[in-house]
């Protein structure tokens, strides 16, 4: 498959872009993040994970003629019908952080019972050939845990501290990078884009 020797990865996140280039290795001969090609950020209007991973694939496509691929992901509640959701990154606000997204998570949590405390992270990644690809290649992840009060642990990011995996009896924050890696909805996702990437290209 002549579209797989290069590829544009549509994040400007330096630590998504590594998690991807790994995941690629001996899949696709040229891996570069789309800020390689000055590509200007899309605007993620859509309402759903694939929506918004198809936009900013589309988007990475379409200014430099390459195969594409981009994540999109978020922290659902479903007890607030699957907040935060794909406003996860700007929960507290179009300029938020993870201090801000956090401390709102906090005050929401005041008002939900232990069994509305339920949540999954999710993430979504899509590969497309060219910005007008008909039928995108699609995986998914997901992650259960409980939310929790009291932050604890200072690995991952954004809401990782709240984020208790009742299995391993901690946080995502509390985990060594490489268990989140394997155990993640990204983690999921990734392994599962590996697969379909290889069944497309045999021999690659
Ligand atoms: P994205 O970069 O548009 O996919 O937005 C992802 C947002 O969802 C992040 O800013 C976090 O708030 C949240 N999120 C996604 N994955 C994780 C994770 O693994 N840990 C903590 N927060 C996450």
């Amino acid at each position: 498959m002549a579209e797989l020797r290069r590829v544009v990865l549509a994040s400007g996140n330096p630590g998504k872009v590594r998690e991807l280039a790994a995941l690629l290795e001996g899949l696709v001969a040229e891996v570069r993040p789309q800020s390689f090609y000055y590509v200007p950020e899309a605007d993620e209007t859509g309402t759903t994970f694939v929506e918004n991973a198809i936009i900013k694939a589309r988007n990475a496509a379409a200014h430099t003629r390459l195969a594409a691929i981009a994540d999109d992901s978020g922290l659902e509640i479903p007890a607030l019908g699957g907040d935060p959701g794909v406003r996860s990154a700007r929960w507290a606000g179009n300029a938020a952080d993870d201090a801000a997204n956090n401390a709102r998570l906090r005050d929401e949590l005041l008002d939900l019972t232990a069994d509305q405390r339920l949540a999954r992270y999710r993430c979504v990644l899509v590969f497309m050939r060219h910005a007008d690809d008909p039928a995108p290649v699609i995986a998914e992840g997901s992650w259960e845990g409980r939310l929790v009060e009291t932050p604890a642990g200072d690995g991952g990011f954004g809401y990782d501290p709240h984020f208790f995996v009742p299995a391993l009896h901690c946080t995502a924050a509390q985990l060594e990078a490489s268990t989140k890696n394997r155990l993640s909805h990204r983690g999921q996702a990734l392994a599962q884009l590996r697969k379909r990437l290889e069944a497309l290209c045999p021999g690659a």
